[in-house]
């Protein structure tokens, strides 16, 4: 369809836009009539497609085309129990975590499916999860992404500094949103935030700042800004913002934020409250008080006292927590969920056509190294790829078609890498 140009120079002869009087002598596409006797060129049709939609869409011929394209059908969105259901094929335990994200998620798809014109407006249940780390927070916001068709990332608040500090602006935090929607601002407006280490920016001391608190309270305020929806203007390229550099306004009125952090030391404070409740110290009134696990009882007056701002909080109405792994739970993570460390080795053997299997007495041995060095989930796989070196560089270039790690094997090689010394 499209016709270029000939580059004679006689005048009469040229091909012209018939709109624009444009000579078709550089590399611009025109498009002749049925009959041949004029032109459009590629300026002029696109120009006319621009001015054909601003017109429909402000004479309501249509609704905003890709905000349409936005609207998620309910039908297809996974419900909360199937949510929950896949989170339990990867993440053990922490039910109380699941449950509440799944129902977030899923009511994060209503509100981006419901009509503008809907008299109720259903706002967003950002969420907070309070837990030890290494207990699952991030595998949790990884594993949500697996399964949502909206744009997802990972975001670290302990980079964050208020504006003008050496550091991240608060905006960057958008800026990886809108790489995960390929710079799709409205597909980025729609999409899931997980912030890591939030308690990172708590306020240092138990009073508002006196002096400057570069990172804590100012940051918070900062965010405050995202998190209750507004429109933010977002450095593509991250990092700090400088006067010259074109900022993209992305509206957070519809990114759902999920916060996790370690909150570590909060137990004494969720302690305390508890305590204040009862006259005394009495048994009786603090029966039904699970003493090993405060976190449980986590409330938001808690994250207060720990130094996160009341406006915050607020704009974080939903609060769950993790449970620290027991042994039973860490022996599960080796084995159970789909992507399981000691799955991820079979398959490493597997693919050299090794056949590698570790007795129950090596899966417990692991375990009991990891709470012996307190390295939590998070160790068991450094135990496992120290236990695994050696024959991960030997068995490719042997004979050998199965092989099974030993309780015996993989004690021997945590001593000879001196995995106790280096750990200890
Ligand atoms: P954090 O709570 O500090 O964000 P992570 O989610 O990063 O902890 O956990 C670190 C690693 O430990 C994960 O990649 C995963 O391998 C393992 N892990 C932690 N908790 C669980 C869990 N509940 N179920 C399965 N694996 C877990």
């Amino acid at each position: 369809m499209a016709k270029k140009k000939n580059s004679n120079n006689d005048d009469s002869s040229m091909i012209r836009c018939s709109f624009c009087g444009t000579p078709a002598t550089g590399d611009l596409v025109f498009v002749p009539s049925a009959d041949g006797s004029s032109y459009i060129c590629e300026n002029c049709v696109k120009a006319i497609e621009e001015a054909l939609k601003g017109f429909k869409e402000s004479n309501g011929m249509v609704s905003n085309e890709s905000s349409d394209a936005s609207k998620q059908s309910l039908d297809k969105v996974p419900k909360p129990k199937e949510i929950f259901e896949f989170l339990n094929s990867y993440v053990i335990g922490q039910e109380s975590a699941k449950r509440y994200l799944s129902v977030a998620v899923y009511n994060h798809y209503k509100r981006l499916a419901q009509k503008k014109d809907d008299e109720v407006d259903i706002e967003k249940s950002n969420i907070v999860m309070v837990g030890p780390t290494g207990t699952g927070k991030t595998l949790l916001a990884k594993t949500i992404a697996r399964l949502l068709d909206v744009p997802f990332t990972i975001v670290d608040a302990t980079v964050l500094t208020e504006a003008g500090y050496v550091g991240e602006d608060i905006e960057s935090l958008l800026t990886r949103l809108l790489q995960a929607a390929d710079y799709d601002v409205q597909k980025a407006e729609r999409g899931i935030v997980f912030i890591d280490e939030i308690d990172k920016i708590a306020r240092k001391g138990d009073n508002p700042s006196i002096t400057r608190d570069v990172s804590g309270e100012g940051v918070q305020q900062g965010l405050l800004k995202l998190l209750e929806g507004s429109i933010v203007n977002v450095p593509p390229q991250g990092g700090r913002k400088h006067p010259e550099q074109r900022m993209i306004p992305v509206d957070t009125k519809n990114i759902l934020f999920i916060c996790g952090g370690a909150f570590d030391g909060i137990e004494r404070k969720i302690a305390q409250r508890l305590n204040s409740h009862v006259v005394g110290y009495s048994n009786k009134a603090r029966k039904g008080v699970d003493r090993d696990n405060f976190l449980q009882y986590v409330a938001p007056q808690d994250l207060k006292s720990f130094g996160l701002i009341p406006e915050i909080i607020g704009r974080l109405p939903v609060l769950t927590h993790l449970e620290p792994l027991d042994r039973d739970a860490l022996r599960r993570v080796l084995t159970e969920p789909k992507n399981a460390i000691v799955r991820q080795y079979v398959k490493l053997f597997d693919m050299d056509g090794v056949e590698l299997t570790f007795s129950p007495e090596a899966l417990d041995l692991i375990v009991d190294k990891a709470i012996e060095y307190k390295l939590g989930a998070r160790g068991l796989r450094s135990i496992v790829e120290t236990v695994m070196m050696d024959a991960m560089f030997e068995i490719p270039s042997s004979e050998t078609k199965k092989f099974e790690v030993t309780a015996e094997y993989a004690l021997k090689k945590l001593e000879e890498a001196n995995f106790e010394v280096n750990n200890n």
